[in-house]
C-alpha cells in the first residue's frame, strides 16, 4: 500500500497539474519581494531549464532602472539566454507570480519557451488567458503550454498588500 504524500487538507486539495510548480513559484515569490525595496510592483520570475534546474531569476525593476521593459519576465529570459549561450529557450519553463503582459507574452514566445506557469491572474492586462491569450494564439506557430493559478492566493496577496500600502 502506498501512502498519500500529505494528509488531506480541504483548503489545499491535491492538484497534480499545479503542485509540481509550487517550489519554483515560492522562489519567484521570494524574488518578487526584492522589487518592493525600490518601489517596484512586486512581480518575480524564474526560468527553469529543460531539466527543471533554475537558470535565472528576475524581478520587476522598472522604477529601479527607469526602463519600461524591465519586467521580471524579460530580465529572467535575458539572463537565462545568457546562461545557456543562445536565445532559444526550447524546453525551458518560465515561472512568474503574475500573468504576463503583452510585451512579456511576446518575449516568451520569441524565446520559444516551452511552458509558462503563473500565479495571479491579471484581469486588466493579462495576455495569457485573461484579457488576451497571445501565447496560445493559433496563428502563431510556437505556442507554449500554460499553467495558471499556481499559489494564486499568495501571489495575489503580495500585490494587494503593495497597492494597499502605497
Ligand atoms: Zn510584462
Amino acid at each position: 500500500m502506498t501512502e498519500a504524500p500529505h494528509p488531506y487538507d480541504p483548503n489545499h486539495p491535491h492538484d497534480p497539474v499545479r503542485d509540481p510548480w509550487r517550489a519554483a513559484m515560492r522562489r519567484a515569490l521570494a524574488e518578487a519581494d526584492h522589487a518592493a525595496a525600490t518601489g517596484d510592483v512586486p512581480v518575480g520570475a524564474v526560468v527553469l531549464g529543460p531539466d527543471g534546474a533554475p537558470l535565472s531569476t528576475g524581478h520587476n525593476e522598472r522604477e529601479a532602472t527607469g526602463d519600461p521593459t524591465a519586467h521580471a519576465e524579460v530580465l529572467a529570459l535575458r539572463r537565462a539566454a545568457a546562461a545557456l549561450g543562445e536565445w532559444r529557450l526550447s524546453g525551458c519553463t518560465l515561472v512568474v507570480t503574475l500573468e504576463p503582459c503583452t510585451m512579456c507574452a511576446g518575449a516568451l514566445v520569441q524565446a520559444r519557451v516551452g511552458r509558462v506557469v503563473y500565479g495571479a491572474r491579471d484581469e486588466k492586462a493579462g495576455a495569457a488567458g485573461s484579457l488576451w491569450d497571445l501565447v496560445r494564439d493559433r496563428r502563431l506557430n510556437h505556442r507554449p503550454e500554460v499553467i495558471p493559478g499556481v499559489l494564486e492566493a499568495d501571489c495575489a496577496a503580495l500585490l494587494t498588500a503593495f497597492f494597499r500600502d502605497r
